[in-house]
């Protein structure tokens, strides 16, 4: 690799459930031991979504190459780490490659439990009128949230790191919807920071603008965004690369195809409109949040997490 390989620490932050690794890539200019800010950047949480991971690679590769030649860059890994866990669900990666994509849609998003690892969090239930929650006790679910939080040893591992790093912020990427989700605080300092998602963001996306979506907090249960959000204070978003496809509509041999729905044939397409976007916004949320956690609202669920 060109560039700055020197600035990269590989870490090995757990493994699944049928033993392989979870990595986590630390990138910083200064040695990791020296307190710095700290930014999280996540994909692949769900099985099938390549392109989430691939876009997560490109930005460590664009990251290490464009140090002291893009000013923006050089500012970043001065002044924070940014860690990048690719790929958060191997074992359903796995699965979904040997089956060419056949996998249904509780196949495109769980892990080798068959729990869907985004609703694997530990949560508090928000008092109030509920809202429409897709988490689900039923095991058959595609958002089946699994006989306990954490019983995945995927979600335990990055729950352990974010339990060690106290983030500043965090950016996990998804597909395909185009959008990026965020909890509707009324908090307004969070929402001052989660805003880069709705002004800095979009505006420096190059051919396709994500259209933000902020949730109503008491339709979250078990996802990753709150879980940070409410134990350490990490803003944090959902951001769907790519847009729907929906050509793929006038081929309904492709309709169970969920590889086809979530993955663009042109995913360098989309590693040009999302990687500088998302190297601007972590550098507006180091700003917004002054490299520094907000205070949590529930700080009791950081106990849920083993040390
Ligand atoms: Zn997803």
């Amino acid at each position: 690799m060109s560039g700055f390989p020197q600035l990269c620490h590989t870490e090995v932050i757990g493994t699944s459930s049928l033993g392989r690794e979870l990595v986590a890539f630390h990138l910083a200019s200064r040695a990791l031991h020296e307190p710095t800010a700290r930014l999280l950047v996540t994909a692949q949480i769900h099985a099938g979504e390549y392109v989430a991971g691939y876009v997560a690679r490109a930005l460590v590769r664009t990251l290490l190459e464009e140090y002291e030649r893009d000013p923006t860059v050089s500012t970043l890994l001065r002044r924070a780490t940014v860690t990048v866990v690719p790929l958060l669900n191997p074992d359903g990666a796995h699965f979904v490659w040997q089956r060419r994509g056949w996998v249904g849609f509780k196949g495109a998003r769980a892990t080798a439990n068959g729990v869907d690892p985004n609703r694997n969090f530990p949560f508090v239930s928000i008092p109030g009128r509920r809202a429409w929650n897709s988490s689900s006790s039923r095991p058959w679910s595609p958002y089946y949230r699994g006989p306990h939080p954490l019983s995945e040893p995927e979600c335990l591992a990055l729950a352990r790191l974010c339990k060690r790093a106290r983030f500043c912020a965090a950016v996990h990427l998804h597909s395909f919807g185009g959008v990026t989700f965020f909890p509707a605080s009324a908090n307004p300092q969070v929402a001052h920071v989660l805003d880069v998602f709705r002004d800095v963001f979009p505006a420096a996306q190059r051919h396709h603008r994500y259209r933000p979506v902020p949730e109503p907090v008491s339709a979250l249960c078990g996802q990753l965004d709150l879980f940070l959000l409410h134990a350490f204070g990490t803003p944090s978003a959902t951001v769907e690369v790519s847009r729907p496809r929906f050509a793929l509509a006038l081929r309904p041999q492709r309709w169970l195809h969920f590889f086809s729905w979530a993955n663009p044939p042109d995913p360098e397409r989309w590693v040009e409109n999302d990687v500088p976007a998302t190297i601007r916004v972590l550098g507006a949320l180091l700003e917004r949040t002054r490299g520094h956690p907000l205070l949590p609202e529930h700080p009791e669920m950081a106990e849920q997490v083993p040390e």
